[in-house]
């Protein structure tokens, strides 16, 4: 039977920071991937992590940012979950994620930024350029340097263990092999979040529309935090998610700018062009980068879109969380619908689509250049209703049903006048789960009575011991941060296995 230091379960940016952290303490890594390649919801991802006191803080003049502060600011993110927080591993990771932005940064990532996002104090967004298959890419060449073995294509179904230990794993090669490794120091699950799994397991963890809808990446199945609890690992947090939310479908063809390669020399000439190449330019080339699945803002509702299904009804109120009710149309997508009473609207400041990699914001004008795949426009109502595909009638009386309503909010634009717009398809997600396995500060896996597992590691969303991690950004963080911790505490692991 083969067998290493450290076998990582997972090869998004958790796992991939976790068997570069072992593998620099001089430890035999195996990394295992289910999917055909590396990369997990990290490559689908935005691509922003915050962190406080960096150089590139400095170079835009933001001087004397501290840990101290980014963890005071996370806390304000929190509101009514303040008490289900797990203060300890917000410490570390703010204590921690400026140096994963610097070590990042060695490996090759640009970034751009800092971003702004109140109720931070000052910019801690740093946004990787061109897009998030560069942590992918950068990641993964730094493992290799190291040596360490990444297989894709290769399930882990099991935990082993020898004892109470947790001493390797079972795999499902997708060739139809079976086959056990064995870990002398321990196992890492990275295994991200379990948006995606089957009804039947979330329904453990989870209730109401959660239940309704999928997660955008269906890779994400739980099959870490699954395993774990089988053997006595504890969720945390199972109950909360980020969603349902509202969002398009990503570009369906990559564009021919999104397949540029993720070299850093072109991420740097795109960071000194978005200074000095005027913005009209800039922002088709930009959003050509796009890879991800865009939110659209719900100001559109507030100032007058409905939203229809695919048989042209509306089915709920759009300013009552809509995000509830898509996952129970069927099929179960919608349509954002308006006329030229709000497209007008959209075209600047306040009044954005979504917010967008690399613009930060993008308008009507933007999508109608760089997003078509999402984007039908028609002169008259007819037309639209034939171009989505929906019955005529049906979508009138949704109109008149609107109309109906504008005598009582007044904020609400009528839709006369063409051309009119549908927007969609938009589904509704659970964009990623927060429910991860309990752990300790030192990334070890707790059973139910708060004891250490031995053998047993996690981070990133698999590991998310209960950690809150409102506004953009430190999700990454906690998964490059946590995943590094992780592999180098799993190091230092005395060798169980001999
Ligand atoms: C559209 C979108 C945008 C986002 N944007 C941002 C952002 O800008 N900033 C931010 O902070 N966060 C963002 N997030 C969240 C962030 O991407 C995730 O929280 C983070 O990437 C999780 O990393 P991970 O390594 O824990 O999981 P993943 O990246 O999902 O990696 C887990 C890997 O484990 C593999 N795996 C699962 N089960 C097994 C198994 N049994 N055997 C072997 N392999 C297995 C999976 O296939 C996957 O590749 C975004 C998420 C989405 C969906």
């Amino acid at each position: 039977m083969y067998s290493y230091d450290i076998i990582v379960i997972g090869g998004g940016g958790t796992g991939l920071m976790a068997a570069y952290a072992a593998a620099s303490e001089g430890c035999s890594v195996l990394l295992l991937e289910k999917g055909t390649a590396l990369g997990g919801t990290t490559a689908m991802s935005v691509g922003t992590v915050a962190a406080s006191n960096t150089e590139l803080q400095r170079q835009a003049g933001i001087i004397g940012d501290t840990p101290d502060a980014h963890f005071e600011d996370m806390g304000l993110f929190n509101k009514t979950l303040a008490n289900r927080d797990n203060l300890a591993l917000r410490r570390i990771l703010v204590d921690h994620a400026p140096e994963t932005i610097e070590i990042l940064r060695r490996m090759g990532v640009v970034f751009m930024g800092p971003l702004p996002e109140p109720p931070h104090r000052v910019p801690r967004l740093h946004a990787i350029l061109p897009h998030s298959r560069g942590f992918i890419v950068h990641l993964s060449k730094a493992c290799a340097d190291l040596g360490v073995l990444m297989q894709t294509g290769a399930t882990v179904t099991a935990l082993t263990t020898t004892g109470e230990r947790v001493t390797g794993v079972e795999i499902h090669d997708h060739d139809g092999h079976e086959r056990q490794v064995t870990a002398h120091k321990g196992v890492i699950i990275a295994s991200g979040d379990f948006s995606a799994a089957p009804l039947s397991y979330k329904q453990h963890h989870m209730s109401g529309p959660l239940l309704d809808i999928g997660g955008i990446n269906p890779l994400s199945t739980g099959d870490g935090q699954a395993m774990a609890e089988t053997i006595g690992g504890k969720v945390i947090n199972g109950d909360l998610a980020w969603g349902p939310e509202i969002r398009f479908l990503a570009p369906p063809k990559p564009s021919i700018i999104s397949k540029l390669p993720t070299w850093p020399s072109l991420a740097k000439l795109m960071v000194w062009a978005m200074k000095v190449v005027p913005p009209v330019l800039m922002r088709p080339f930009l959003l050509g980068f796009v890879t991800t699945f865009l939110a659209p803002s719900h100001n559109l509702f507030h100032k007058g879109a409905i939203l229809i299904n695919q048989q042209g009804e509306r089915f709920c109120d759009e300013l009552d969380r809509p995000q509830d009710h898509i996952g129970r149309q069927s099929p179960a997508s919608g349509w954002i619908v308006f006329g030229q009473e709000v497209a007008k609207q959209f075209d600047q400041w306040p009044n954005f689509i979504s917010t967008a990699p690399g613009v930060g914001y993008a308008y009507l004008p933007d999508y109608e250049n760089s997003r078509r795949d999402v984007v039908k426009k028609a002169d008259t109502l007819a037309e639209l209703a034939e171009t989505i595909r929906v019955p005529l009638a049906n979508l009138e009386t949704s109109l008149d049903s609107h109309h109906e309503n504008l005598s009582r909010n007044p904020a609400l634009s009528p839709i006369h006048q063409g051309p009119f717009y549908a927007l969609g398809p938009a589904i509704s997600w659970i964009v990623f789960s927060e429910g991860g396995l309990s752990i300790d500060t030192e990334f070890r896996v707790l059973d139910g009575h708060g004891q250490p597992i031995p053998g047993l590691f996690a981070a990133g969303s698999s590991g998310q011991g209960g950690i809150i991690l409102n506004g953009h950004g430190h999700h990454l963080g906690w998964a490059f941060t946590s995943g590094r911790l992780a592999g180098q505490r799993a190091a230092q692991e005395a060798n169980a296995v001999v």
